[in-house]
């Protein structure tokens, strides 16, 4: 008598489509460029086929306004997209590097290999572009993958689902959705690799499991961005960027600005400009931001109580709410706000805010405002307000930043060409374009002697030949 095993279907279990996976790996390992852009291209298409839904999806989830899901979810996503068509090809070449001179005789190149299996974990602040941007690259580079994405966001994830199960078989691809009851169940797993996305205290659980298999790791993790206005930046500008960054997506951005570090003598002027950029952006007619179709909302009842209770931690222990502090709990409504007069001793200065508050903290010299930053873990991202070369400079020999961007904010995610993560708290490993495809490879070293041989360093050692590998190693 014969046992047939059951068909893998998208409803199996995980460990029956891990262990299909596993089995499958080593076939989508031999893909070429043609045939995993033909698979990043069904995504493509599906994408722009759905868009409507989609941007339904994040708007049932959490207010999220069209424009913001199409820049913030899809913009860097599609960038993506466009940047690996053009240059798929070129990277999974192998790379040929020079020939030192000792290894007269042998080539070397550097092969870009998949890790294998890829586990993918999305937070949900950007819940479709930020799990399928790793998807993405992590079929650019011949893995088999399974994401589990935000349960925050059921519409959304919804959607991921069914994409993903209309567009890959099981064994290439599969969604898992659930808390973090399944997440521990998938990280149980012996991937060779796996891409998180969310807060630095769930990415030191990740990173403890991941040990356990000596997997490899991404972690995209967030903390306090600090942007530095100085006494010589551009005023009306610096207020109006700072003003859309800390607001887009109702402050829940990884690398949104998390408080602002301002020259005393520039503070009045940047925050009456700032005051006018949130009426301008948000109550044009003069009436409040919670009637406006252009201001999200926090994401659910437990992260609003999180940001409500850090607005009253601040006022109790001495804040100003300078502009905002309106509340609606029935509609997960917090105003644009400020708060001046923050301490240290306040948690809204010690927590990732990751809403619609922006600490003001004035500075009186550059030293002053590089010990707040330096006093606190590196960031995702430093943002430098300032005309001046000598100021900026300054600021970016004495600190230490995921990704830096002057004169403006935001722009690091959906640049292709530059790496894109944090340094430790803030994340371990870069993605983004060419970045992420080295992130999600194994880059295997090899070297073909061509010619010759080194048997005349071989044993046994003569007076002669022990010179020989004393100038080799010394001289050459
Ligand atoms: P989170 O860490 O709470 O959750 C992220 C994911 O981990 C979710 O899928 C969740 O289900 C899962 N998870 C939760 N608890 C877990 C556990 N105990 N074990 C295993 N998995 C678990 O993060 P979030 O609230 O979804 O997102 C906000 C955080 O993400 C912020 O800190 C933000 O800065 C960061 N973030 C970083 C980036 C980046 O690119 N660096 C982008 C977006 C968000």
């Amino acid at each position: 008598m014969t046992t047939t095993s059951p068909k893998l279907t998208h409803q199996s279990s995980i460990q029956a489509v891990f262990d299909a996976q596993r089995r499958h790996a080593p076939q989508m390992a031999l893909t070429t460029a043609k045939e995993r852009l033909e698979r990043i291209g069904r995504i493509h298409r599906w994408i722009q086929e759905h868009e409507a839904d989609l941007l339904q999806a994040m708007r049932a989830d959490f207010r999220k306004p069209a424009a913001e899901a199409l820049l913030g979810d899809l913009g860097a996503l599609y960038y993506e997209i466009r940047h690996t068509n053009k240059h798929l090809a070129r990277w999974m070449k192998p790379h040929r590097v020079p020939t030192p001179l000792p290894l007269l005789g042998t080539s070397s190149y550097v092969r870009y290999e998949p890790k294998g299996n890829v586990l993918v974990i999305a937070p949900w602040n950007y819940p479709f572009g930020l799990c399928i941007k790793p998807l993405v690259a992590a079929i650019s580079t011949g893995n088999v993958v399974m994401l589990k994405p935000s349960e925050m966001t059921p519409n959304t994830t919804r959607t991921i689902k069914r994409m993903v199960e209309e567009l890959f078989p099981p064994e290439e691809v599969a969604v898992f959705e659930g808390d973090a009851a399944v997440a521990t169940q998938l990280l149980d797993l012996p991937f060779n690799h796996i891409f998180f996305t969310g807060s630095p205290a769930v990415g030191k659980i990740v990173m403890a499991a991941a040990a356990k298999h000596l997997t490899s790791v991404t972690l995209e993790l967030g903390g306090k961005s600090p942007v530095i206005v100085d006494e010589t930046a551009n005023i009306k500008a610096a207020a109006e960027q700072v003003a859309w960054g800390k607001y887009f997506n109702n402050g829940q951005t990884c690398i949104a600005p998390d408080y602002l570090l301002v020259h005393e003598s520039v503070k009045e002027p940047f925050l009456r400009a700032f005051r006018e950029s949130v009426q301008r952006m948000y109550n044009p007619n003069g009436q409040s931001a919670d009637q406006s179709e252009s201001y999200c909302r926090i994401v659910n009842k437990n992260h609003f109580g999180r940001v409500r209770r850090l607005i009253e931690d601040a006022v109790q222990k001495g804040a100003n709410v300078t502009l905002g502090g309106q509340l609606n709990e029935a509609d997960n409504f917090i105003a644009p706000t400020v708060l001046e007069g923050v301490t240290d001793q306040m948690a809204v200065m010690q927590e990732e805010i990751f809403g619609p508050v922006l600490p003001v903290v004035p500075y009186q010299t550059a030293d002053e405002a590089l010990r707040v930053i330096n006093s606190r873990e590196k960031p995702l991202a430093l943002y430098i307000q300032s005309g001046s070369r000598r100021n900026i400079d300054y600021i970016m020999q004495r600190t230490s930043a995921g990704d830096t961007v002057v004169n403006d904010l935001f722009w690091q995610f959906g640049h292709m060409d530059l790496p894109f993560g944090g340094v430790n708290n803030s994340g371990i490993g870069k993605s983004n374009g060419f970045f992420g495809f080295q992130e999600l490879s194994n880059m295997r070293g090899v070297i073909k002697r061509d010619f010759g041989t080194a048997r005349f360093i071989y044993p046994p050692y003569t007076n002669q030949i022990e010179k020989l590998i004393g100038f080799l190693v010394k001289k050459l």
